[in-house]
């Protein structure tokens, strides 16, 4: 026992008169067989007549002890406990006082900050070592840290804590607070294994310091008690509770208190991200050695000058008070030196290829007669919006130059993107250049097929034959004729799909230059086809569009502008770092007038109202979508899904009615064949994954039934909404839900309330964070450590720190921009793969 030692060993505790008479009374209570017969009134009373009122050190310390009773005292004892108990106190009482039997107490100093001098040199390790050389890794250590992805040295120094523990606090006592974090420096005069509560065994303490003492458990870690010998010097830090009135710790952070630095107590705290079986304590003492051993051999890649200018702290100071800061404006000021050397590295990166694709070649000045634009304009049906101008003039000042454009137009479904690419194709054609659209599917390739003749004359409407048009049209050739030109432009399709002799025709006039305006899938990017005067690639959804492709395509024709469109609306800072080599063209205005999709919220109670609904939308003549339940597993799973739902709904809800159902399984060929059934009105419900969320433009189809709703982003509900609502019936968006959760439900509501991309988007990487909102891998996004996508700030700073530094030395050549320009293609070596 202990905590008895500790007890009768305590100095001043041993001065006093009351612990004379507890021995006397022990000695009884001995004699008596342990029946709590000692005093009259039992054991407890007296201890607690010993106690009250005595503030002296002793009365403390004898507090302390009976704090170590059970809760029912020694009354609450089995008579073999009790003779422990007593037994223990009495023995220890037997070996009496002396200088060298008493704990030594350490003086309560504050707890020493970072030794100076220089950093223990490390023989023949670097930063490249794996985690396994250092004293503080086992190989089961290693192994759970590299679940996180720590297999460095390197890779601690870079594994940031989330977050901090305010331990800073450091409180006698009898001045702690009940709720808050807070640290006490105490004397261990008790510690064991116990049991707490109901069955759980732990670890129950009693420290003291001159002030007072504390109660401490540690739920289920019996092995603590092993640890903490009585005497020893502690730092506690947690946040303090009362149990049965009286003050305690819970699973507090604890650390003796020697001359190292403290790490886990009383001082901000990091908080790592763990992963299962990896502990607090192992990270912070990791960090702490490689921080010790390392952190001033780091080598800092971004020049001196760059670091003046962006106002860095040196790269050691950064990395140490970014793990244990002195204070939170510190951790933020390592945050905002270490994210801004993160983000240069990114955005030198970007503006290097985008330098490289620049300097790749020269492209053809592109230019549209102003009398041609004014013909092209004003035979639109429609007045262009001001974003759409706006669009238009910077792509058109960017073609007009014989620097290859590389430009993303960016707009919410429905903005209008494809007439503001076709003035770009028209001036490509007008220029005696040829442009190209690549569309993702077949089906979108059709639609831009049509869609560009239309809008290039729109009198082609009238002249258009009975009939499905794609038939009409399949034969991949049309020229139009608009009347504000001289010349006819000849427009040619090209998709895999097409009869062998028309692809093979269409091919060889593209390669004679017959062809001004290529629409296609792929197949455009195909060995066989080549342009003899590609001026402009419009690529269209991009994120769907291997970037590869989009690379390749540039190869086709020297070194065409390239105009890259999406519906994805794309937040600001991931913008910049996703797509920083593209400059963006925003079209953030809807064409006026168009009707709001109503979007409703649905319940599963609901599922047979909103089928009705589906029934009356189509006894009026419109169409309909139902999106299936979003499956993660895989795509077979998914597919298969589909089908299931598809066969009930055609079997059991809509037996009258034509359904078509698409996923991600069925070979393309069959995929188009279900969504041109759909376009051309052949199909009332499309039952779908999330496959249709790219395409497909059907005026006529006015309701979207999304199943599982709750799965799905909000930029991708957005998109599903964006599928209706493109005619002239009022249109509806369902959002079927099982989850019913307050969470799900508002997040859900936003729908109902925001019409916006954009806004939806910002609240989705708001909720979700960004790798569920898009992909990393996917985009090619590296992996951000310390900088937040919502540091616009540092972004802009470091962006024009990049380009400053590129105008300086283009080519990274200089000896103090080796560094920074090893750093950069070693971050982007394994994603230019991806992004070209
Ligand atoms: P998206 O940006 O989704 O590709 P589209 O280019 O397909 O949008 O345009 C959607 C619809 O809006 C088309 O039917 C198009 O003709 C029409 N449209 C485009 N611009 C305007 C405008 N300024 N005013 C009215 N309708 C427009
Ligand atoms: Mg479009």
């Amino acid at each position: 026992m202990s905590w008895a030692w500790v007890w009768w060993r305590e100095p001043r505790a041993l001065a006093e008169a009351p612990v004379e008479s507890l021995r006397k009374v022990l000695e009884l209570e001995r004699a008596k067989g342990y029946a709590d017969a000692a005093v009259f009134g039992g054991l407890d009373a007296f201890l607690r007549r010993l106690t009250k009122g005595d503030r002296s050190p002793a009365g403390a310390c004898l507090r302390t002890a009976l704090q170590a009773l059970p809760g029912r005292g020694y009354a609450g004892l089995t008579p073999s406990e009790r003779r422990r108990w007593v037994e223990g106190l009495l023995a220890a009482a037997a070996d009496g006082p002396g200088p060298a039997g008493a704990p030594r107490v350490a003086t309560a100093s504050p707890p020493r900050r970072r030794s100076p001098g220089p950093p223990p040199a490390v023989a023949g390790l670097n930063l490249d070592s794996s985690v396994e050389v250092l004293k503080g890794a086992s190989r089961a250590t290693a192994g759970r840290l590299a679940r996180l992805g720590v297999r460095t040295v390197r890779d601690v120094l870079y594994h940031f804590p989330h977050r901090y523990s305010d331990f800073a606090h450091i409180r006698p006592i009898s001045q702690i607070v009940v709720g808050e974090e807070q640290t006490v420096l105490a004397t261990v005069w008790t510690a064991a294994e116990a049991t707490l509560g109901r069955r759980l065994k732990g670890t129950e303490a009693v420290v003291g310091d001159d002030t007072g003492t504390l109660r401490v458990i540690w739920w289920g870690q019996r092995y603590i008690a092993r640890q903490l010998r009585p005497g020893t010097r502690l730092a506690l830090s947690g946040r303090v509770t009362v149990f049965r009135g009286r003050l305690q710790m819970e699973n507090p952070e604890y650390e003796a208190l020697t001359s190292e630095d403290l790490i886990h107590t009383a001082r901000l705290v990091p908080v790592y991200p763990l992963t299962e079986g990896l502990y607090p304590r192992v990270v912070r003492r990791l960090a702490k050695e490689v921080l010790e051993a390392f952190a001033d051999r780091v080598p800092d890649t971004v020049p001196v000058s760059s670091q003046e200018r962006l106002k860095l702290w040196p790269l050691p100071r950064a990395l140490r008070q970014m793990h244990y800061p002195d204070s939170l404006n510190a951790a933020e000021g390592a945050r905002r030196s270490l994210a801004l050397r993160e983000l240069l590295t990114i955005q030198v990166g970007v503006l290097r290829r985008r330098q490289a694709w620049q300097a790749s070649g020269r492209a053809h000045a592109l230019a549209l007669p102003p009398a041609a634009l004014e013909g092209f304009v004003g035979a639109l049906p429609f007045a262009l919006t001001g974003a759409q101008q706006r669009a238009m003039a910077q792509i058109a000042a960017d073609i007009a130059r014989k620097v290859p454009m590389s430009r993303l137009l960016e707009g919410d479904v429905g903005s209008g993107k494809t007439v503001v690419a076709t003035a770009a194709l028209l001036a490509a054609a007008a220029s005696d250049c040829q442009g190209a659209i690549m569309a993702p599917t077949e089906i979108l390739a059709e639609q831009h097929y049509r869609t560009v003749r239309r809008l290039l004359d729109p009198r082609a409407d009238d002249q258009e034959p009975e009939g499905p048009w794609f038939q009409v049209l399949g034969s991949g050739f049309l020229a139009v004729q608009p009347s504000y030109l001289d010349q006819p432009i000849r427009v040619a399709l090209l998709t895999g799909s097409l009869a062998a002799k028309d692809k093979a025709a269409a091919q060889e006039a593209i390669g004679r230059g017959e062809v001004d305006i290529a629409i296609g899938t792929h197949a455009l990017i195909q060995e066989e086809v080549s342009f003899p005067r590609l001026g402009l690639v419009v690529v269209d959804e991009q994120h769907r569009f291997g970037v590869v492709q989009r690379a390749a395509l540039r190869a086709k024709g020297g070194c065409p502008h390239v105009l890259v469109m999406t519906a994805t609306p794309i937040p600001r800072t991931l913008a910049l770092t996703v797509y920083g080599d593209l400059d963006i063209s925003l079209i953030d205005e809807m064409p006026p007038g168009r009707k709001q999709v109503k979007t409703i919220r649905a319940l599963p109670d609901d599922r047979d109202e909103a089928y009705g609904f589906l029934r009356e939308q189509v006894l009026q003549g419109r169409q309909t979508y139902i999106i299936c339940p979003l499956v993660e597993e895989s795509e077979a799973i998914a597919a298969k899904a589909a089908v299931q739902e598809y066969e009930r709904l055609a079997r059991e809800v809509f037996p009258d009615l034509r359904l078509g159902l698409v996923h991600g399984r069925l070979p393309a060929a069959e995929r188009e064949v279900q969504m041109r059934a759909f376009r051309d009105g052949r199909l009332d419900i499309l039952v779908s994954t999330a496959v249709v969320e790219v395409g497909i433009d059907v005026a006529n189809a006015t309701v979207m039934l999304v199943e599982g709703a709750d799965r799905f982003g909000l930029s991708q509900l957005h998109q599903f909404r964006g599928r209706v609502g493109r005619g002239e019936h009022q249109s509806y968006c369902i959002l079927l839900s099982e989850n019913q959760s307050e969470e799900v439900q508002e997040r859900l509501s936003l729908m109902e309330s925001i019409y916006d991309g954009f806004r939806l988007a910002e609240e989705d990487l708001r909720l979700r964070g960004p790798g569920e909102y898009f992909g990393t891998r996917q985009t090619g996004l590296p992996d951000l450590k310390v900088a937040r996508l919502s540091d616009v700030d540092l972004l802009e700073q470091a962006r024009a720190e990049a380009a400053r530094l590129l105008e300086d030395d283009p080519a990274l050549a200089r000896p103090e921009h080796l560094a920074l320009a090893g750093q950069v293609s070693h971050l982007w070596g394994s994603l230019t793969a991806e992004v070209s």
